[in-house]
């Protein structure tokens, strides 16, 4: 028996050795990536579900390593452990910034740029003067840009810091989103000390919304709660017309998700809008 203890023990020291050297090889060929400016972005459309218009785009990290995509649920973790995040966090801003820039110089009307940032970005002393400079760089108003933070960040050591950077993006003109809304365990006093003005629904709760369960009705649960404090429900994830629909007469202001259109390339996402324009 003490020999098959042992035998374990060091199966799981292994496993863990195996799980701490990927995450190091990973968060250094990451570095290696940020350094060589091989970071991309999708940009997938939000649509007003009232009437189907294009109201704006999320930006989404994308990476390849020896031309394989790694998913962003992949890295971005390791990013935030690592601190890479603050870096991969500006690239991101910069190049979505610079693509929204392109598609307003081409006569086109992109909308608002939401994009995802963690708390070490939010904390990162110089965040909000980057955001300002990023944006004349790329001329492109803040009042355009929202920015997506999760429950989590409710919840963090620093969230009264937080609250106050967020209230500084606010003052730039810029929106801000809950994201994941539903799946952590932030309470509505938490949600009380942020200025946010848009309810993210997680997409697990949109899925259910086929299979008519507890979960829709945590869904239409987030859209009132949204519209009682004078918010905006978007709907992630959402891949039916039923849903579309169901969202829709619930009064959910946006969706996004496959249903209307992929993550697309930058290049692919300008195509998209120039011929929603001319249609
Ligand atoms: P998220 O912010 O909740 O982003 C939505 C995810 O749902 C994206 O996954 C998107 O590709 C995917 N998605 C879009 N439409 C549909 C649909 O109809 N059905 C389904 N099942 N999925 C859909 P992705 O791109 O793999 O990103 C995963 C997560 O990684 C994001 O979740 C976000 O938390 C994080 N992330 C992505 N880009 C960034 C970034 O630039 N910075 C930070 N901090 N996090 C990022
Ligand atoms: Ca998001
Ligand atoms: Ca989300
Ligand atoms: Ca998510």
């Amino acid at each position: 028996a003490k020999r098959q203890g042992r035998g374990r023990w060091t199966f799981f020291d292994r496993a863990l050795e195996a799980e701490t050297r990927r995450r190091r090889t990973l968060s250094e060929a990451l570095r290696r990536a940020l350094e060589e400016e091989r970071i991309e972005i999708a940009l997938q459309p939000q649509v007003r579900l009232a009437d189907g218009e294009h109201v704006g785009f999320e930006a989404l990290v994308r990476w390849s390593r020896d031309g394989v995509p790694v998913p962003p649920s992949e890295f971005v973790p390791i990013a935030e452990e690592t601190g890479l995040i603050v870096l991969l966090g500006s690239r991101v801003l910069r190049a979505a910034l610079a693509a929204i820039g392109a598609m307003l110089a081409r006569g086109l009307e992109p909308g608002r740029l939401a994009v995802n940032v963690s708390s070490p970005q939010l904390t990162d002393p110089g965040f909000v003067r980057m955001v300002e400079r990023l944006c004349r760089e790329a001329r492109v108003s803040p009042a355009r840009l929202e920015i997506e933070v999760t429950e989590t960040v409710l919840l963090d050591r620093s969230a009264a810091r937080i609250a106050e950077v967020l209230a500084e993006l606010r003052a730039l003109g810029a929106t801000i989103a809950l994201d994941d809304f539903g799946t952590g365990y932030a309470s509505l006093a938490h949600l009380q000390r942020f200025p946010v003005q848009r309810l993210k629904i997680d997409k697990s709760f949109i899925a259910a919304i086929d299979r008519d369960g507890r979960e829709a009705k945590i869904a239409a649960t987030v859209i009132g709660l949204a519209r009682g404090l004078g918010m905006e429900a978007v709907a992630e994830g959402v891949e039916t017309a039923r849903q579309r629909d169901w969202l829709a007469a619930q009064g959910c202001a946006i969706g996004q998700g496959y249903f209307f259109a992929p993550p697309l390339s930058v290049e692919a996402a300008a195509e998209a809008l120039a011929r929603r324009w001319t249609h």
